[in-house]
């Protein structure tokens, strides 16, 4: 567990401006705030992440506008099931 918490400070390290070294020599008052500084690190990341999300999903939506689709039929499912159509040049189900 503590080797986790080890690679964790050091990848937060590497990737952000938060500096952490010898972390169980702070006090309270010093733990507190670098428990701020990392839960900000995580609200930016995953405000990152939902940005690049939604970027993705706008150029996909737009791929599938612009394609010009080959539609094919799945062959892969069971017998009893609708085969899925897709396109196998965006490789996006039809719609
Ligand atoms: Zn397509």
């Amino acid at each position: 567990m503590l080797n986790i918490v080890y690679y964790f400070i050091k990848m937060i390290e590497s990737i952000s401006s938060v500096k952490i070294e010898n972390y169980d020599t702070l006090n309270y008052e010093q733990l507190k705030i670098l428990k701020l500084q990392i839960e900000n690190e995580i609200k930016n990341y995953n405000s990152k992440i939902n940005k690049l999300k939604n970027l993705y999903i706008n150029i996909d939506n737009l791929t599938y506008k612009k394609c010009n689709h080959n539609w094919v039929k799945e062959s892969s499912c069971a017998a009893y099931e609708r085969p899925a159509v897709y396109c196998n040049k965006c490789l996006s189900y039809k719609k």
